[in-house]
Parts: structure tokens; sequence; C-alpha cells
């Protein structure tokens, strides 16, 4: 479809459901003149190829907003996804997005001083602040003519395996997953915290020896069991284990940590930078997303602060579109393990960006983010 004509008919689709506070807002400055930066946005409902299930939740689709920074006729793209858990909606998002404005700055290169702003205009709202974040990487990118993983010095050639994930599911279900991916990718990612957690595991490696990583998601809840598990995992090649505990407990994370023979890492425990100290200690590494943390700039501080600490770098992503999913694969190089899988698990992506061939992931060569949009 005309990609206008789309934006169009999603505006009016949303103010039909009643949500005209989701509409694009007018602005009086006209890119390509002023040189001030307008944005755009529009709710976009990611479609699930698979119905998806955690240790907490289930669903088949995920609410999520498209925004458009345009300056001086160069789109950015960005994008904040809203998994129901989280808090977070298209409302909240479009609220939030409605209070933004970016004229009081003169380009997107002052980063810094927009990010501030944002955070000024409330505490949370961490995937409308990431989407307009990417968004303004992606201009300063194309403005400067470079993919970003350039600007910032990282090697292309060392992006990674990403680890593609199963969620819990029946035996069938799960082994007929494992065999649709086994020959794709070169690690998987097993969701587990549940009582099915040793027959998620057995299952999958009746079908492949597959390095894996596994993610609790909080849904363990005790320690001894816990250490149990993580030793049968171990026995049975998994190579690190995610979120065990509720992100409250750092006591019983300390204590996993310091006797597990498999990296623990923080997840749901580690939103942006400063919850990094809070954890200090009771965790291997951290898993930064761009919907927790608001976004590249907060995400590459977040990657100099873990590894002041000592602390493994594991980067993610929720369901999300190739447009955010590009944006954090943009920092693969400079982590440890990469689960950017969020764009293969939808049926109806907008944009092609990275690009996982042979279980690797290859970095786009175009400027900024590297976008091409369908
Ligand atoms: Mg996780």
């Amino acid at each position: 479809m005309d990609r206008r004509k789309f934006i169009y008919s999603s505006v009016a689709a949303v103010a039909a459901a009643g949500l005209a506070s989701c509409a694009p807002r007018p602005s009086e400055h006209k890119p390509g003149t002023s040189g001030r930066m307008v944005m755009r946005f529009y709710p976009y409902e990611l479609q699930l190829a698979h119905r998806f299930t955690v240790a907490s939740y289930s669903r088949s689709s995920t609410p999520d907003v498209q925004v458009e920074i345009e300056y001086d006729g160069v789109t950015g793209y960005g994008e904040a996804s809203m998994p129901p858990y989280l808090g977070h909606s298209v409302e909240s998002v479009c609220g939030f997005l409605s209070k933004v404005d970016l004229g009081m700055f003169e380009s997107p290169f002052l980063l810094e001083d927009i990010m501030e702003y944002l955070d000024t205009l409330s505490d949370g709202d961490a995937p409308a602040k990431a989407a307009v974040d990417m968004a303004l990487h992606d201009l300063v990118g194309k403005l400067l003519g470079a993919p970003l993983w350039k600007i910032w010095g990282y090697n292309p050639s060392k992006a990674g395996a990403t680890s593609f994930t199963i969620g819990i599911d029946s035996p069938e279900t799960v082994r007929q997953k494992t065999l649709e991916c086994a020959e794709k990718y070169r690690i998987l990612k097993v969701k587990v915290g549940l009582d099915s957690d040793e027959m998620m595991i057995k299952t999958i490696r009746s079908v492949t020896d597959l390095p894996l990583a596994v993610d609790a998601n909080q849904g363990w809840k005790d320690k001894y069991k816990a250490l149990d598990e993580i030793y049968f995992l171990k026995e049975h090649g998994v190579v690190l284990v995610e979120q065990p505990f509720a992100k409250e407990n750092i006591d019983d994370a300390a204590w996993l940590t310091e006797r597990s023979p498999l990296p623990v890492i923080a997840d749901e425990a580690v939103q942006r930078l400063s919850d990094i100290p809070r954890i200090r200690g009771a965790y291997s590494g951290i898993n930064i997303k761009l919907m927790k943390c608001t976004g590249l700039l907060e995400a590459r501080k977040m990657i100099a602060c873990a590894r002041a600490d000592g602390l493994k770098v594991m980067l993610g992503c929720m369901t999300e579109t190739s447009c955010a999913c590009t944006a954090i694969a943009q920092l693969s190089p400079a982590a440890d393990f990469c689960d950017i899988d969020g764009n293969l698990l939808i049926t109806n992506d907008l944009f092609k960006g990275m690009v996982v061939s042979d279980g690797l992931m290859q970095l786009p060569s175009g400027p900024g983010l590297g976008l091409v949009r369908l």
C-alpha cells in the first residue's frame, strides 16, 4: 500500500476507534523550510506468527506505535512496542508523544538535550521515549551519511549470532517449532519458569544439540530448586539463565549467582542505567532492551557501566518490527549475547533491516538504522 495512504488510513482508523489523541499533532513548522523537526505517530498492531506463552502470560498480538520524525526533508523511524505486562498501552504512548515538543530543539544532533527533556515530562514511558530516541538516531546517521555502527566504531562482522525464542507450549508444538528453527539458528532461547521446564528442555534436546539459553521470566520461587535446575540445565547444554526470580528478590539472585555454574542475567530487574548499581553483585550480567531503557543513547551508557562493573552484556527486544530490532542490533558487536528475534516472530513487518543469515546477524550498510520501508 502507498505509504502516505497507509499513515492516513491508520490515523483515520484510530480516530474512528475513539483514540483521537493518537492522531499526528498539527505543526506549524514545515519540514525543509524551517529546519525544525516534525514528529508523526500512529498505532500499529503487531500480529504474531504463533501464540506466545511465557511464565506469566500468553498472547497472539502486541500493540505498537510507529514514530516518524522529519527534519529538512529526511525521515527518521522509531517504534514503541508495548507487551501488556509492562503496563504501557497505545493510549499511554500516544498521550506521552502528544506532549513532546521537538520544535524547541535546533536539530536531531542534540540527542543528550532532547532525551534529558523527555525525562522531565514523565518518570516512565520508556517505550515512547525509545521511539523518539530511535528516530533521532536514524536521522543523525542519515544526515551524516553513515550507519550507526560505523559512527560508533563497531566492527559489523562481530554482530554475531542471535538466539531464537521458543515459548512454553505442548511437547508436540515445542518439538515442531524446534525442528523448524534448529537449521536456521546457532543458539535457541527457551522460556521456562513453569512446572514444564524439564519437559521443554528434554523435548528440544530430542531434536537438536544447539546451545540453549533459558529465561525463567521471574518464574522460579525456590533458590535451592533453582540451583538444582541450573545444574540439570548445564548438563543439557544450556549456556545462560535469565531472570530466575521476581525482580525485587535481589538476595536470592545474589545467592544463586554466587553458586551457579552458568551466568545469571538480569532482565526484568534492570530497566535503566540507574538500576545497575542496585543489582551489583547479584547477577553476572544484564539484558538491555530499548523499550525498557528509553533508547540507544541510554543503552550505550548501560553497556559502558556494565563493563566497568565486570558484567556480561546481553541485548534483547520485545515483539517489534525490524525498526527497533535493527536499532538494538547496531550495538551487537559490543555484546556477549544477543536475543534479537522480535521481528522474526511477527507476520506484518514494516521494514527490512538487520537480517539473520545462517544464524548470524547481518547489519545493514545504509545510513542511520539502515532501514528500507516495505
Ligand atoms: Mg527475558
